[in-house]
């Protein structure tokens, strides 16, 4: 975002940009390998800051602090060569002044040219530094085109993400809701990449800065608290590492010893997944060996001989060991890992790297390629990740949000490595089964799989597999792949080749399954209308219209109990006492289609008059009081998702331009439903104290109370109506004054 504005630089600017090149210029100097890429970035820098001349960020700050500070981060903290320092400089120059990407070709040469286009195709994509939304196209779509930069010159993608890093840590000028699309996708998208090539450094404050702006206060209270706990937590390392010193130093190893605490953000999810408080994270900290291997000896055995120094003063959790020396990680991370009881009984991770291993856990990406060069190793895990996004980028999937999700998967996931019947190594991420190596191997293995022989045990193709296991496929022609068969992989080659046959096989159905659909809807005199949709689908566990059809065609579902369906009303009844702010009021204002929509919507509301345009969404199911916001789909209808539902960072990420801002308004005789985990210590009567309070002292209506008890503890879900957050805080507390009970937590989704 700038303003245009006439002005030159002032002398105030001067001052600043003359700071940053004389920054740059140094960094560049180190790694520059001949005076030729000095002087491609110097001109690189005054080509830059004479384009941008006149321009200024929302902050106010002159334009060319942007690139500069890209270009810095590009060269410092994740070390890449000039060439990329130079497209970084220029990555803003097409797309926001009048020169063209041939015009960087004549005076650059044609490979910063073809970095600094695909650069410019990106730009669009994310409007962090631009006003307008692209309203044509699709998030998705923009991050598919993204990825498939990938297969050029991964360069291009570490560089956005520099890029993105640059605008997360100058996120404050922009407005709120531009500060929840931009989070959205760095969460959803930027720091998985940017884990995925290594760059662990910036994944973390990726996420970091995600967490500060989406959910300031939370951020605030783990900060000051890793900061309170701060003292005691340095002396207990201190009381930890000190033997470890001494034996390590007797044995003549050249280390240094550290303790790590994790990041703020992992330590939010864990808050959050565990649903547990602060004080009760056990492995807040880690302890890290680094140490300089000795020429003579392999650094793997240098490893194992600390571990075993280490092990001979505190005793090893067994089972807790991970090697990732032997098999380093997807991302290239190599380690060893392991758990070992500390001094007052508490368990602490070891951490044991080399000093190489260390560069590459926290550069990345770069520090893998320089190592790689040294060594003229065959392919790194990176470059093996790479090799299948290349794959699974060329065959095609059509829709990008199905794209978008395999593609994730591969982000994220660890890795196992399976052996051939031949003993031939096949890595595949963890949770694979028999049936994605059958796809590795080929889709035609995959599309006839019946069984597979795992270490000679004949098995289901469903089977997880694990790392070390040989694995055999059985083939036969009498069978095709179903739907179900998507339930069983995690692969995208493997889901792809599956939705490939179904797509074929599916066609058919889909046209049975209209015919059935519309001669029933006939039998009632209704016309399948988009409200008919909005109650069939989920009733019928269906995304889409097509998968409804192919679903009923296929015979997999039918219409015994559709009657009951279209008469029930949808679970929302409540939704109409909020009101709903829109977030881009020009989207009011839009066409003629979507006021049109509307009116339809509410044609068929005025008939049953039970039905609004929102509704609460299931996964988080979200109570007045919680923060949070809303997604308009394509119909017009509203889904309100809390504000921390994953579900609705993904959505956000994805269609960023249908967010629409949901505030409570009055919700007075309106319930809504919320669940509430107990636990404490057993004894007689609790389970009646408790519903006494509630429903006879408090007056709230309990719709269901569990309590299950074991080795005299007790656990308690009880469901229950309340009519806020308010409520639902005060019930908790009072639940909590109960003699033996010790925790009373809300849970979002509980499933009966
Ligand atoms: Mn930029």
């Amino acid at each position: 975002m700038k303003l245009l504005s006439l002005m030159e630089y002032t002398e105030q600017d001067e001052i600043l940009i003359g700071e940053l090149q004389k920054e740059l210029f140094e960094a560049c100097g180190k790694i520059a390998k001949k005076e030729s890429d000095m002087e491609l970035v110097r001109k690189a820098f005054f080509f830059a800051k004479e384009a941008h001349k006149g321009l200024r960020r929302k902050s106010g700050e002159p334009y060319i602090v942007h690139p500069i500070s890209v270009a810095l981060i590009v060269v410092n903290e994740i070390e890449l060569g000039t060439k990329s320092v130079v497209s970084a400089l220029l990555h803003d120059v097409v797309e926001d002044t009048d020169y063209t990407v041939s015009d960087i070709e004549h005076l650059f040469g044609p490979k910063i040219a073809s970095m600094v286009d695909g650069l410019t195709k990106m730009a669009g994509v994310f409007s962090a530094d631009t006003t307008e939304e692209s309203e044509t196209s699709k998030q998705a779509e923009n991050f598919k085109k993204m990825l498939l930069t990938l297969s050029d010159d991964v360069r291009v993608i570490i560089i956005k993400i520099a890029d993105r890093l640059h605008n997360m840590r100058t996120l404050g000028s922009m407005t709120v809701h531009k500060q929840m699309k931009i989070t959205s996708e760095t969460v959803y998208l930027f720091a998985p990449l940017a884990h995925r090539l290594g760059l662990f450094a910036i994944k973390s404050e990726l996420e970091d800065l995600s967490l500060k702006y989406r959910f300031p206060d939370d951020y605030k209270m783990i900060r000051s608290k890793i900061k309170d706990t701060e003292a005691n937590r340095n002396k207990y390392i201190e009381k930890f590492n000190s033997p470890i010193r001494e034996i390590l130093k007797a044995n003549d190893i050249d280390f240094e010893v550290s303790g790590r605490v994790k990041s703020i953000y992992s330590i939010w999810r864990k808050i959050q997944r565990k649903n547990i408080d602060f004080e009760e994270i056990y492995d807040l900290f880690a302890i890290r060996i680094v140490f300089k291997p000795s020429p003579m000896i392999p650094e793997k055995s240098q490893c194992w001989h600390i571990y075993s120094l280490v092990t001979d003063i505190y005793k090893p959790k067994p089972d807790r060991i991970k090697d990732w020396v032997n098999i380093p990680k997807a991302n290239g991370y190599e380690a060893l890992h392991c758990t070992v009881m500390g001094p007052d009984g508490e368990w602490v991770e070891v951490q044991i790297r080399s000093q190489r291993m260390e560069e590459i856990a926290e550069k990345g990406f770069a520090a893998h390629w320089k190592y790689k060069e040294q060594s003229s190793n065959t392919d790194g895990e990176i470059d093996k990740w790479l090799k299948r996004v290349r794959e699974a980028l060329s065959s095609s999937v059509d829709n990008a949000v199905e794209f978008l999700d395999n593609f994730k998967l591969s982000l994220y996931s660890s890795e196992i490595v399976i052996f051939t019947p031949k003993g031939d190594q096949i890595t595949l991420p963890q949770g694979s089964t028999a049936l994605d190596f059958a796809y590795d191997i080929h889709s035609k293995i995959g599309n006839t799989a019946v069984g597979a022989k795992i270490n000679h045990k004949i098995n289901s193709i469903f089977t997880p597999i694990s790392s070390g296991d040989q694995i055999e496929i059985i083939t036969s022609n009498n069978v095709k792949p179903k739907p179900e068969w998507l339930d069983h992989v995690v692969t995208s080659k493997a889901k792809n080749s599956i939705k490939n046959f179904i797509k074929k096989d599916n066609q058919n159905n889909i046209e049975r399954g209209i015919i059935i659909f519309e001669e029933k809807m006939k039998s009632f005199g209704i016309q399948p209308s988009a409200r008919v949709f909005r109650k069939v689908l989920p009733a019928y566990k269906s995304s889409s219209k097509s998968e409804f059809y192919s679903k009923l065609g296929a015979g997999i579902i039918n219409l015994n109990g559709v009657e009951k369906i279209l008469r029930q009303n949808a679970a929302s009844k409540m939704i109409k006492y909020w009101s709903l702010q829109l977030s881009n009021p020009l989207r009011l204002l839009k066409g003629s289609t979507e006021t049109k929509k509307k009116t339809e919507a509410e044609e068929v509301e005025a008939i049953t008059g039970d039905e609004s345009e929102f509704s609460i969404a299931e996964c988080c199911s979200p109570i007045p009081g919680d923060q949070v916001i809303g997604f308009r789909d394509e119909n017009g209808h509203v889904t309100v998702h809390k504000k921390s539902c994953k579900e609705a960072v993904k959505l956000a990420s994805q269609h960023g331009e249908n967010i629409v801002k949901a505030q409570w308004s009055g919700f007075k005789a309106v319930s809504f439903l919320a669940h509430v985990e107990v636990r404490g210590i057993d004894r007689i009567g609790i389970m009646l104290d408790m519903a006494k309070l509630i429903s006879e002292e408090m007056n709230f209506n309990i719709r269901e109370l569990k309590v299950q008890s074991h080795d005299g503890i007790f656990e308690g879900i009880i469901s229950l109506y309340v009519k806020s957050i308010d409520d639902l805080k005060t019930i908790m507390a009072r639940l909590g004054k109960l003699r033996g009970v010790e925790r009373v937590r809300r849970i979002e989704t509980y499933r009966e």
